[in-house]
């Protein structure tokens, strides 16, 4: 049954409807957390189709979590059935891919192109600025991504950043920009901030480009509007269009929806200025603001607005609710860390005893990935069902990332930077020496890296010895028959498989002793299932006789290796939140805990949530300290943090943590002191001992239950008899590490891993420890440091 506009409108306020409703020009709608944005949006799209005859291929909807997207798709297919299909809804990123896909042509760019991710990146602009000469120890690739990626958030192109260059530190960035995108062209990739930059310099160089999706998407929504960065708000607009075209096709129809207090990824002043520019380039729009949370109790929504206040230059809001004030926020101060991590689970623990929330009602919230670990330990202790989102991801893990590179090789072979990532993985005799032999040649002859190669196996590359040679004939030959059956249709998963044998690189694991090699193997089995299931999947979808399915071009073919390798790139954490009711295998139902960081949980709600870690120094951060403008972007994360709560609140806080290696001290979150305090129950003030010391004694096991994947700190006072890893990490210790990876070590602290040496007793790694400097570390041994 088709459900009419009184079903549509009918559970909304008169503010919500008018946006629902309004027909014309652009709607701005601008509205504090709770206030039903999200729910408009959605509910606008229903409407555009059931009552203004809207095709579902005309809808082009940016959403940032999946839920929002699946409730989307969900209304839309209740409305119009499978053609549903024929609407977008996707993030900024994966819209670009499908219109890149499309137009590739234009942009000289082969559609089978690579997306290169940060690490992919760095790599690059590695080797750019090595063959630049740029001193790494001045400037070091992190740097220069940085401000490339900001460069290009700002759509300033390698001329324009060399014709402003005001510094020696600019005029080196605008070289390897310049440089990194000849380079990236060269490989048939983009990065990701290319894909949005890209995309709009395609539409405004090529008119009749920017007709065609003009005259196709007529309706434009927006999600999430604060956290849209000027490349993006471009895209929009150029996307919709602010007048009518030649040919007379009017501007679409512009939804967006956003609250400045939620600006969490924006840099300086980004968060007015969206909505500035927003208000200027459409003078016509209409703003609609909306003042009822339907969200949380009148408690958490107090203590929200009381935070939030004290930010400056905001533009005050009254957001209100009439669902009552509800239980007070609970507070609670702790010894050390883990034992603000044993309050939370004991916490978890009585309120599912108690019947007043399942495990899939709750949230706990950190202001870093790294702070997970001490929840995890206690968590798998206890036996208390858990899902970290984000973190230390599947998809980043080495040897996933090699297969990857394998796939995206056979996929694309001019892509360099995967190319050289597996040139010589598994080991097979095709050195460092060699590889910088093949480069030049392909840059003196302005070739690929692929071709180079090919010309070393014609003994075309002179310099190159007689042994590398060879290994180079045995690798292109088994490039070629991997790639004959890709071209021939494999499915990715029977690749994979060929990929994992005829390398040898499954072997290789199998045979090390390594405690660590043996959870690679697991992973890269996990690897596998994960494209079998893509392939059953797409069948299912392909298969599905009343399937009206609407084949787009820009979409690779279903199941295809460009299909997959798109998934693979473009999988965001907020893709692993589990769905709120439960439905995990084998938990009774009850589902699983939330573990994730604030930025993650963007747009969530849950009955129950656990702020953690509120101390000056994390939350906020330490880098925001001294810095106002950093202080008011933290401010409203934690306005973010509180406001996703429903029922239940809890502020916790650390005396002492040791997460960051060295045990330190952190004063209260000046955020706890900007509570109302008639609003927080203080469970716990005091610490339990003076001088709370018993940190560390508490701590008990300290395998993670990422132990088996990567090393666990080992600390002096743990007992390693009662882990389960414990024998091995006896027996075995030592870290394996590679340049650039990330390390906590107890008493440096965090550190990024700059060069290894030596192998088996004599490995060293050296590391840069930011403020505690650079030092050089035995891996054998017991190492009280972590891979993280
Ligand atoms: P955020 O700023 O956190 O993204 P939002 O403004 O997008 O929040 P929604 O997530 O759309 O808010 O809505 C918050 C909650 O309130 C949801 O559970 C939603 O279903 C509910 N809600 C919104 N509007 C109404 C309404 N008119 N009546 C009842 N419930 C509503
Ligand atoms: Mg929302």
């Amino acid at each position: 049954a088709r459900p009419g506009t009184a079903d549509l409108l009918e559970d909304l306020n008169p503010a919500q409807r008018e946006a629902v409703t309004h027909a014309g020009g652009p709607l701005l709608v601008v509205a504090g957390a709770g206030s039903g944005k999200t729910r408009v949006l959605t509910r606008r799209i229903a409407y555009l189709l059931a009552e203004r005859g809207v095709h579902p291929g005309e809808i082009m909807a940016i959403t940032f979590t999946n839920k929002a997207a699946a409730e989307m798709r969900e209304r839309v297919a209740a409305l119009v059935g499978k053609r549903a299909n024929a609407m977008w809804v996707s993030t900024f990123h994966s819209m670009c891919v499908r219109i890149l896909r499309r137009e590739a042509k234009t942009l000289d760019m082969s559609s089978s192109f690579s997306i290169y991710d940060s690490d992919d990146t760095k790599r690059l602009i590695t080797l750019v600025a090595r063959d630049l000469d740029v001193d790494p120890k001045k400037y070091a690739a992190r740097t220069l991504a940085v401000h490339i990626s900001n460069l290009k958030n700002e759509l300033v192109d390698p001329e324009e950043a060399a014709s402003k260059a005001a510094n020696d530190l600019e005029r080196r960035v605008a070289e390897v920009y310049a440089e990194y995108q000849r380079r990236l062209s060269s490989a048939n990739a983009f990065d990701f901030d290319d894909l949005i930059m890209q995309t709009v310099s395609l539409l405004q160089a090529f008119p009749d480009v920017a007709e065609y999706y003009r005259r196709r998407f007529r309706h434009v929504l927006v999600d999430e509007y604060q956290d849209t960065n000027h490349a993006q708000y471009t895209l929009v607009r150029a996307l919709a269009g602010t007048e009518a075209t030649d040919t007379g096709i009017e501007p679409a129809e512009l939804c967006v929806v956003g609250d400045a207090d939620q600006s969490i990824y924006a840099f300086r002043g980004a968060t007015i200025r969206n909505i500035e520019e927003f208000e200027r380039d459409f003078p016509n729009a209409h703003t609609i603001l909306l003042e009822q949370n339907y969200r949380s109790t009148q408690t958490i929504l107090s203590a929200a607005n009381a935070v939030i206040a004290r930010n400056p230059n905001r533009r005050a809001k009254r957001l209100w609710t009439d669902s009552g004030d509800g239980e007070k926020i609970v507070g609670y101060v702790s010894d050390n860390d883990h034992d603000e991590a044993a309050f939370v689970a004991g916490e978890i623990d009585s309120l599912a005893e108690r019947g007043e929330a399942d495990y899939s009602d709750v949230a706990v919230f950190y202001r870093t990935n790294n702070q997970s670990r001490v929840f995890e330990e206690i968590f798998i202790r206890l036996g208390l069902p858990y899902k970290v989102v984000g973190g230390v991801r599947f998809y980043e893990r080495r040897e996933v990332r090699d297969m990857i590179a394998y796939l995206r090789v056979l996929a694309n072979p001019d892509d360099t930077v995967s190319l050289r990532r597996i040139l010589n993985v598994p080991k097979r005799g095709i050195g460092d020496r060699a590889e910088a032999v093949v480069a030049t040649h392909a840059e003196r002859e302005r070739i690929s890296f692929w071709a180079a190669l090919r010309d070393a196996v014609e003994d075309k590359v002179p310099l190159l010895n007689p042994r590398s040679a060879k290994a180079i004939t045995g690798f292109v030959t088994l490039l070629d028959e991997l790639q004959e059956m890709a071209s021939s249709g494999t499915e990715v998963h029977d690749l994979l498989e060929a990929v994992l044998e005829r390398t040898g690189y499954r072997a290789e694991l199998e045979e090390s002793d390594d405690p660590q090699d043996a959870s690679r193997v697991e992973n890269l089995t996990e690897l596998v299932t994960v494209a079998r299931e893509f392939a059953e999947f797409t069948a299912e979808v392909t298969n599905d006789e009343n399937a009206e399915l609407v084949l787009d071009d820009g979409v690779p073919a279903p199941g295809s290796l460009p299909a997959f390798l798109e998934r693979v790139s473009l999988v965001a954490d907020a893709d692993s939140i589990p769905s709120p009711d439960g439905g995990e295998e084998g938990d009774g139902g009850a589902g699983v805990v939330t573990l994730m960081t604030v930025h993650t949980a963007k747009g969530l709600e849950y009955p129950v949530v656990f702020c953690t870690g509120w101390e000056d120094g994390v939350f906020p951060h330490m880098r925001a300290l001294g810095d106002p403008a950093e202080l008011a972007e933290e401010r409203r994360l934690a306005y973010v943090a509180i406001t996703r709560a429903r029922q239940r609140l809890y502020v916790s806080r650390a005396l002492t943590r040791s997460a960051w290696g060295q045990p330190q001290m952190n004063p209260a979150s000046r955020f706890l002191d900007e509570l109302p305090p008639d609003l927080v129950d203080w469970r716990r003030l005091e610490p339990s001992s003076p001088g709370f010391g018993n940190f560390g004694s508490s701590s008990g096991s300290s395998s993670g239950p990422r132990a088996a994947t990567t090393w666990g700190r080992r600390s002096s006072s743990s007992t390693s008899s009662s882990s389960p890893f414990g024998k091995a990490w006896k027996d075995t210790v030592a870290l394996k590490l590679d340049v650039g990876d990330r390390v906590s070590h107890d008493k440096y602290g965090l550190g990024t891993v700059i060069s290894c040496d030596g192998v088996g007793p004599r490995a060293t790694a050296t590391i840069d420890f930011g403020a505690s400097g650079k030092v050089r570390l035995m891996l054998i041994g017991s190492v009280p440091m972590v891979k993280l």
